[in-house]
């Protein structure tokens, strides 16, 4: 397996910030910033990364991949993803129709998340065929059922347990404790599958768990999946087939600066689940999201100005925390490069948007090269939960966006205007 020297395609080419051969500065001239880049290889090299890990420690196991819509949901991406024979985790009626306008052939291959569907969306998500429905409580289980009945279609379904496992990340993308509004209590589960077994239009046919984002450590998921691989051998028992567990997603990267090798972990997380998946006659699925997309993309965007408040350094950028808004929603990190290397003195700054709220910053005191209005940067690893979180706040029109495939780039999303945004209001 190949490793990497870097786990990021951005790479200085004589001092110029470059992703796969193609130039940021150029980039950011043609297209004009804030400006999300995207690297079709490193997505690639990433999915390969993962279906060459579990390929390799559990050869027997039959394993799909069903990348989570929500990390990144360009319409070019899911292609591209698509196309790599993965599947998609949705979570809502909004990203069925993105997977059937980029993939239409992979809705078979969709996995349908959330703790809040509604009757339009499963009838959409019955209508479409998908794999299996991830059911979070019982009162989803009976409008379900209804809607199946009155559809004439059988929903495949999971129950997603709350395994009650706990895994170090932001107290924000937590998911699998049982203060967590997600799942239902896996003590519960073999009661309720009952229930559901019982239900006309359902088919009970996997058990499904996701304990959470951005963490790093595989115990946890191992942990996770042998509670659910209990619960697997007593539903049998019970005379439930279940075909599928999915594992969900979550596995994290390394934001910061600190080593990191991606296949090697991942090859890690692979040998944990497949070690408690083994002899376990059961498809796997994985809804990896981050890992997939997040080091693959960044956000580069224009030094506006800079100014000194007291003795406060300010860098004020064209980019603000409705283009990128993990930095003000879970104080997360990203590295910022210059996208031109320069011989200037370092220097401790505040990175901020133009956005009238103080929680609007990339960095709080972050040493960089001195940098001045009209330089350009890059915020890294803003390939997951940058443009599928970003909003209109102080009516910014949202970021265009470029995907660079075998050294050229191409538009995947054109700048918006003040027109669409404004488009569905009603004077
Ligand atoms: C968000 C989410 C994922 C993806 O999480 P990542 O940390 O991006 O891998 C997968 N499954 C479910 C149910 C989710 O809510």
């Amino acid at each position: 397996m190949s490793t990497t020297s870097s786990p990021r395609p951005f790479v200085y080419v004589q001092d110029r910030l470059a992703v796969s051969g193609v130039d940021l500065t150029a980039l950011a001239a043609e297209y004009g910033t804030p400006l999300y880049v995207y690297s079709a290889d490193a997505i690639r090299e990433r999915a390969q990364m993962l279906q060459q890990a579990f390929a390799a420690a559990a050869p027997a196991l039959s394993t799909t991949l069903c990348y989570a819509v929500k990390a990144n949901s360009s319409l070019a991406i899911l292609k591209l993803l698509a196309g790599m024979g993965c599947g998609f985790d949705i979570v809502s009626g909004g990203e069925l129709e993105r997977v059937r306008r980029a993939a239409p052939k992979a809705l078979g291959r969709v996995v349908f998340s959330g703790v809040g569907k509604q009757a339009w969306e499963m009838d959409a998500a019955l209508e479409a065929g998908i794999l299996l429905f991830n059911v979070e409580s019982e009162a989803e289980l009976e409008l379900l059922s209804a809607r199946a009945v009155a559809l004439q279609k059988t929903a495949r379904i999971a129950l997603r347990v709350n395994p009650d496992v706990f895994a170090e990340t932001h107290p924000y993308i937590s998911t699998g404790l049982s203060a967590h509004k997600f799942g239902i209590a896996i003590a519960r589960a073999r009661e309720v599958y009952k229930h559901a077994a019982s239900l006309p239009g359902l088919s009970p046919e996997g058990v499904s768990v996701h304990i959470g984002s951005q963490i790093r450590a595989v115990e946890p998921f191992g942990q996770a999946l042998q509670r659910v691989r209990a619960l697997v051998e007593e539903l049998r028992s019970d005379g439930i087939d279940i075909q599928h567990v999915d594992a969900g997603g979550g596995f994290g990267i390394e934001y910061g600066n600190g080593d990191f090798d991606p296949a090697a972990s991942v090859a890690s997380y692979a040998a944990e689940l497949s070690r408690v998946m083994q002899g376990l006659d059961a498809t796997l699925l994985l809804e990896p999201g981050r890992f997939l997309v997040a080091q693959a993309g960044a956000l580069i965007t224009n030094v506006l100005y800079t100014k000194q408040n007291g003795d406060k350094h300010f860098v004020i950028t064209d980019a603000a925390m409705n283009d990128l808004i993990r930095p003000a929603l879970y104080q997360a990190h990203h590295e910022i490069w210059p996208v031109q290397k320069s011989e200037r003195a370092q220097q401790t700054s505040d990175i901020v948007g133009p956005v009238c709220e103080s929680g609007d910053f990339f960095a709080r005191d972050r040493e960089t090269t001195e940098l001045r209005s009209g330089d350009l940067v890059a915020l890294l690893d803003a390939g997951a939960y940058g443009m599928s979180l970003a909003s209109h706040y102080n009516t910014r029109v949202h970021p265009a966006e470029v995907l660079v495939e075998n050294s050229s780039a191409r538009l995947i999303r054109r700048r918006e205007t003040l027109d669409e945004l404004m488009a569905a209001e009603i004077v």
